[in-house]
């Protein structure tokens, strides 16, 4: 997991050194997503030839999809700082007031999992956003009154894995609402090698066309795992990351064909399993496989969906027919256990 200082924005562990390296800076390092690309070249063609800051931008989508970096290479591009923080690390509205008062004009600021707002600072940046003031109370019980302080225009980037759960007036404000869906096979090779290239891997092509079959579609896991395969690579053979070495090593870190880990496949034999293949509520799931519902709603569920073996339905989560097979479960022997699929 990346560990960041949330206020200043800085890395501090040398794994996170390296995903900055990775990182790309500009947008034409930045893999797939090609109509999102487009778009946003436009927008920071126009923002720069108006001498604008760029709009306020809205980015939603699971984790490790590139949200972060498409922030930072907004920043880039515009060329304008880059400030960063995220909800839960903003307690009272003075700590966005803190931050907002002191950013230098056209800062590109960031706040991860937008959705975790409190409604105080919420209110506040509603303002902010839209007239680049703050209001601010002062003195308490009837004698309080607002003052409302400037702050230099700026671009937000707001970015959350549930955009549903963001409140309509805030995501009205953003003038640019993009989402960032899983990529595509080919996307990720591209991004398989280009950090091959940079940290200097040797990997053949079949090994990266396997490799980015089982990534999850996700840039962060196709690094993560580029990485381990080097290890076992460098420890267990020659160097080169062959086919070979990316089967065994997907084998040593219980990783499937598709791309599953084992916690994917506990999620979905609890539900077959214990459940009769569902529905059963996030919550009882998250307890029964000893996961954070968090987790299990951002991060494994959306690949799981994504693959149709997993639907969410009203009444909670359901084993698809796909998962049954991908198991090797079959549906009869849970309607002879008198479970009602
Ligand atoms: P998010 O903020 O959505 O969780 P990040 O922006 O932190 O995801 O991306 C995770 C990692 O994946 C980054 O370190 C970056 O190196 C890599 N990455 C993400 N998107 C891309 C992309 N389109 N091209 C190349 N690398 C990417």
């Amino acid at each position: 997991m990346k560990q960041r200082n949330m206020l200043s924005g800085e890395f501090n562990n040398s794994e996170d050194e390296r995903e900055i390296t990775l990182r790309p800076r500009l947008l034409a390092d930045f893999q797939g997503q090609q109509e999102i690309k487009d778009n946003l070249s436009v927008f920071i063609k126009a923002a720069l030839n108006r001498k604008e800051s760029l709009d306020h931008v809205f980015i939603s989508g699971p984790p490790g999809l590139g949200k972060t970096t498409l922030a930072g290479i907004l920043a880039h591009e515009m060329g304008v700082p880059f400030k960063v923080t995220s909800a839960p690390a903003m307690d009272k509205p003075k700590d966005l007031a803190g931050l907002l008062t002191t950013i230098e004009e056209r800062t590109v600021f960031f706040i991860d999992e937008i959705h975790r707002l409190k409604p105080a600072i919420e209110e506040m940046l509603y303002v902010g956003m839209e007239d680049f003031e703050l209001d601010w109370i002062i003195g308490q019980g009837p004698s309080a009154r607002t003052i409302r302080i400037p702050v230099p225009p700026f671009t937000l980037i707001g970015a959350t894995t549930k955009a549903g759960q963001v409140a309509s007036p805030l995501y009205s404000r953003f003038g640019i609402t993009l989402r960032i869906n899983f990529y595509g096979e080919k996307e990720i090779q591209q991004v398989i090698r280009r950090s091959a290239g940079i940290l200097d891997i040797q990997i053949d092509e079949p090994a990266v066309l396997f490799l980015a079959k089982c990534s999850r579609g996700t840039p962060r896991v196709a690094n993560r795992l580029l990485k381990r395969m080097r290890d076992f690579a460098e420890v267990l053979a020659e160097g080169v990351v062959t086919l070979e070495t990316v089967k065994d090593g997907l084998d040593r870190l219980d990783i499937d064909n598709v791309g599953l880990e084992s916690h994917d496949r506990e999620i979905l034999r609890v539900i077959i399993e214990n459940y009769g293949g569902g529905p059963v509520g996030a919550e009882t799931l998250a307890i029964s496989i000893g996961e954070g519902i968090e987790s299990l709603e951002d991060f494994y569920e959306p690949f799981l969906i994504q693959r149709g073996l997993l639907k969410r339905t009203p009444r909670g989560r359901m084993a698809t027919p796909r998962a049954y097979k991908h198991l090797g479960l079959s549906r009869k022997g849970n309607e002879n256990q008198g479970i009602l699929l």
